[in-house]
């Protein structure tokens, strides 16, 4: 059988915001998304994959820090998009969840299908980025369609399987009280929604795409202010989303 290899970006030993606790993260490379405010464009296509690692590679690694782990923390897999390499996350939360270690899968949920389902028998918690609850303007902000995302979001749902849905604050594009009202009654229909992240937008990723040649369009747009970004939350927190 050929051995499975990652095809990743990085590694980041103590990450403190994707997922709880302290966290050992692995970035894989390849995404069939293109969101406006991507930090990570040169994650996107596969073919510029810095590393190609094997299960027993990335382990050493985890295993270092596992110490760093036992408040809660443990190893989140992000991208990218981490379900382009299923097999490769698969193999990596089972080795993980041999040595006790938590696992949390950051997605956009693009990608859904029996495959992944089988995925998420070894994940804990999954980050879920739904980036916008209209369909067009997702479809504007990230190039594809947001049923696949809705639909992973309710199979997760049905199966009970702990989830932080994510949701980038943009002015003029996701910051607006109808978008958020929509996407919060859809998000208080989950039974097993943990939290809500809302995040606000800021363009720190933006040198990567003039790096890159291509053409990042949100640089007129500034971060959302403190006051929409508690709007934003309180549109949650009314419907007894913890946030
Ligand atoms: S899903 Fe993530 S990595 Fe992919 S384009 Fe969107 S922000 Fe970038």
């Amino acid at each position: 059988m050929e051995e499975i290899r990652g095809k990743l970006h990085s590694f980041e030993s103590c990450g403190t915001v994707d997922g709880p606790g302290i966290r050992f993260i692995v970035f894989t490379q390849g995404c069939p998304l293109r969101c406006k405010y991507c930090h990570n464009p040169d994650t996107w296509k596969m073919r510029d994959a810095k590393y190609n690692r094997n299960i027993p590679f990335v382990m050493n690694e985890i295993i270092k820090y596992k110490n760093f782990f036992l408040n809660g923390g443990g190893v989140t897999v992000t991208g990218g998009e981490p379900l382009m390499q299923p097999d490769f996350v698969q193999e990596l939360f089972m080795a993980c969840n041999k040595e006790g270690i938590h696992t949390a899968l950051d997605t956009s949920g693009y990608i859904f299908n029996d495959k992944v389902k089988e995925v998420l028998e070894y994940t804990n918690l999954v980050l879920l980025d739904i980036k916008c609850i209209d369909d067009k303007e997702y479809k504007e902000l990230t190039g594809v369609d947001l049923e696949p995302t809705l639909e992973f979001a309710k199979y997760l749902s049905d199966i009970g399987k702990p989830m932080w849905i994510r949701h980038v604050l943009v002015p003029g594009i996701t910051d607006r009280d109808d978008y958020l009202e929509r996407l919060a009654d859809f998000v208080k229909e989950l039974k097993s929604v943990e939290k809500v992240e809302i995040l606000p937008f800021h363009k720190m990723g933006e040198f990567k795409w003039k790096e890159l040649g291509l053409e990042y369009q949100l640089d007129k747009v500034e971060s959302p202010t403190v006051e929409r970004v508690e709007n934003a939350k309180n549109i949650f927190r009314s419907r007894g989303i913890k946030i």
